[in-house]
């Protein structure tokens, strides 16, 4: 007799990506401006480039130890304790994942048994509660305004802890909303994983784009690297999207827990990136360090143009989204993005598919030209003047 499906319940309860939609969308029209990626426009420089040829020429074609290449383990060892001041052990505190992506997955499954709660803090990274679920827990989510800068009160979290929570996933640099979270209020959401008892999945993937203040690990707060998982990659920073690398820092035993099923699921990350990366951290910061300066540039020119057409915006202190409001156009953000794609060929993504608190606003990524920047600011203009 035939099942009616072969599909797990999870997964088909599962809703595809939004983002996904606007893409297909805008893939089938010419002439689109699309402020809608997550990923840097710069290529990765030209040395990381060259350092994964090299290790090609070289034959180094096999796979590398579960946790990565021991040179990159060290590379990556030394520069979490240089750039952010929180030091891991490259022999068992590391691993290096097949992106961010993989690592917050794996995180994720070490520490959820069935029914556990895990907060996600929105509007958040889509991939947050979708990666939960299918790690068996149950996604319970906290909301965040623009008045408070999308920043979490201590008092907003302790009111969805329960007995089940095991965790809160933070994101500083932010996806979507581009808050920057400084060292006070780092301390206190500290405070309350302590007092819980909970662990951190600190995904710090954009902390090499803080543009006004110095960036800050939760590791790096007093009494925080012992209840924290730190996930960062090369992906944004080192703008290596493609090359599918990133990592995660832990204290041994969840590196341990972490690494058991990595090496089941995935072996090792790609060996070439890994080369690449090696590159990258030796001898790419200065790039970076142009990068920052580019964004940080196209930042300032982006948000002040939507404040000035009156789509407020915070100042997003990292990452290159601005997250402005929309509400005075008294469009939802569904129809706004929708409406802004068809009618002006500027492809943005509706805040609703970060969350509930994410209505009323849309996501733009400045990762563009100045030139297709200032030419999407003609566009929306002509867009919200029409009667
Ligand atoms: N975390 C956040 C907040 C992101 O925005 C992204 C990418 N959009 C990721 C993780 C995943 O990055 P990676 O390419 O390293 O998998």
């Amino acid at each position: 007799m035939k099942k009616t499906s072969y599909l797990s319940k999870t997964v088909e309860e599962l809703k595809p990506s939004g983002i996904r939609r606007f893409f297909d969308l805008a893939a089938g029209m010419e002439g689109v401006i699309s402020l809608g990626v997550g990923e840097p426009d710069f290529v990765t420089s030209w040395s990381v480039r060259e350092a994964a040829i090299l290790s090609l020429e070289q034959g180094y074609t096999s796979y590398t130890a579960n946790a990565g290449l021991m040179e990159l383990r060290e590379e990556i060892s030394a520069y979490m304790g240089q750039s952010f001041g929180v030091p891991y052990s490259p022999k068992n505190e590391i691993i290096v994942t097949v992106g961010a992506s993989q690592a917050l997955d794996i995180a994720l499954r070490a520490i959820v048994d069935p029914g556990d709660e895990v907060i996600v803090i929105e509007p958040s990274f889509v991939s947050y509660a979708p990666l939960v679920v299918l790690a068996g827990g149950k996604a319970v989510t906290v909301n965040t305004k623009k008045e408070n800068d999308f920043k979490v009160s201590k008092e907003e979290l302790e009111q969805v802890i329960t007995s089940r929570t095991k965790a809160i996933i933070l994101c500083s640099p932010n996806n979507p909303t581009g808050t920057m979270l400084g060292r006070e209020d780092l301390i206190g959401i500290a405070e309350v994983a302590k007092k819980y008892d909970l662990l951190i999945l600190s995904d710090e993937i954009y902390a090499e784009l803080s543009y006004d203040e110095q960036f800050v690990s939760l590791a790096a707060i007093e009494g925080m690297r012992e209840r924290t998982i730190l996930i960062s990659g090369f992906s944004k920073g080192f703008a290596m999207t493609g090359w599918r690398l990133g990592f995660v820092c832990a204290p041994e035993e969840l590196t341990q827990a972490m690494l058991k099923i990595h090496q089941y699921a995935m072996m090792c990350a790609p060996t070439m990136a890994q080369f690449a990366a090696v590159e990258a951290l030796k001898n790419g910061r200065g790039d970076v360090e142009d990068m920052r300066k580019s964004y940080r540039r196209r930042r300032n020119y982006f948000v002040h143009s939507l404040n000035e057409l009156g789509l407020e915006c915070h100042v997003p202190g990292g990452a290159f989204y601005v997250f402005p409001s929309i509400k005075s156009t008294g469009l939802t953000s569904t129809q706004f993005a929708e409406r802004l794609l068809l009618e002006e060929k500027v492809a943005v993504v509706p805040g609703d598919v970060f969350g509930e608190s994410g209505e009323g606003h849309i996501r733009c990524s400045y990762a563009s030209s100045m030139e297709q920047l200032q030419e999407s600011i003609k566009r929306i203009k002509s867009f919200i003047e029409r009667p």
